[in-house]
C-alpha cells in the first residue's frame, strides 16, 4: 500500500512514480520502477510523448517465469504502449532490456546494466524474495531501500542505451471485418477464420493451432 511515508521517501527524486502507476502494479517492488525509468528515458530521448493511440511500440526481452517481468508494467505505464492496444509484444529473451520503437523517430535499445543488476541483488528485498514471500509481504521499509537506489540513479547509470537504425516492424493493419463461425455461431475477425471442408470456422472449432506470423526483425 502507498502511504504518505512512502510517498515522502520517493518524492525526493527526479522521477518519482505517480500514485497511480504503483496503484496498477499492485505492489511495491523494484522492477516495476525500472520499467518507468526505461520508459522515460526513451519517450525523452526519441523525442515523444506518451503514447495516446496506436504510433509506439515496446518490444520486452522479457520471457516468463522470472520475477523482473514486473519492468513491463512501469514500461506501459510509463509509454502508454499498453498490452490491450497490442503496442507491447514480449520477445522471450529472458533479459532485462526492450526496444522502444517509433516509426518517426526510430528505434532504441535500452538494456539493464549487469552491474546494477548485480548491486540490486544485495539488498533485503531479494532475501525476502528467494525464500519465495510476495513484494506485498515485504516491510515497506525494506522494499523502498531497493527502489530508492533505482531512483537515485541517472538514465546512464541504469541503462545501456544504443540506437538501432535497421530495426523494422510492420504492425498487423486494422481491420472491422469479421465473420460469424458456422459451427458456434460466434463472430470471429477475419484474420482468424479458418476455412475446413468448406466452411468458416472459429480456431477452436476447426481444432487449427494459432498461427501468428513473425513479425519482428532485428
Ligand atoms: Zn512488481
Ligand atoms: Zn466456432
Amino acid at each position: 500500500m502507498e502511504t504518505a511515508e512512502t510517498r515522502k521517501t520517493h518524492s525526493q527524486f527526479k522521477h518519482t512514480l505517480p500514485e497511480w502507476v504503483w496503484e496498477f502494479h499492485g505492489h511495491h517492488c523494484p522492477f516495476m520502477p525500472i520499467g518507468w525509468r526505461m520508459g522515460l528515458a526513451a519517450l525523452e530521448r526519441l523525442g515523444i510523448e506518451r503514447e495516446k493511440d496506436h504510433g509506439l511500440f515496446v518490444f520486452s526481452e522479457m520471457g516468463e517465469g522470472h520475477p523482473q517481468t514486473c519492468m513491463m508494467d512501469g514500461l506501459q505505464a510509463a509509454t502508454g504502449c499498453t498490452y490491450g492496444k497490442n503496442l507491447l509484444t514480449r520477445l522471450y529473451y529472458g533479459k532485462v532490456a526492450a526496444v522502444v520503437y517509433h516509426p518517426g523517430r526510430g528505434a532504441l535499445r535500452l538494456a539493464l546494466k549487469p552491474e546494477i543488476q548485480d548491486e540490486m541483488g544485495k539488498f533485503e528485498f531479494f532475501v525476502y524474495r528467494k525464500k519465495g514471500i510476495e513484494p506485498s509481504e515485504i516491510p515497506e521499509a525494506v522494499s523502498n531501500e531497493v527502489i530508492n537506489f533505482i531512483l537515485s540513479k541517472e538514465d546512464e547509470e541504469l541503462f545501456t542505451i544504443k540506437e538501432m537504425p535497421n530495426f523494422q516492424y510492420k504492425p498487423t493493419p486494422g481491420s472491422f471485418n469479421r465473420v460469424k463461425c458456422s459451427s458456434c455461431g460466434e463472430y470471429v475477425f477475419e484474420r482468424y477464420a479458418r476455412l475446413k471442408d468448406g466452411q468458416v470456422l472459429c480456431i477452436p472449432c476447426s481444432n487449427y493451432e494459432k498461427n501468428l506470423a513473425k513479425k519482428v526483425e532485428l
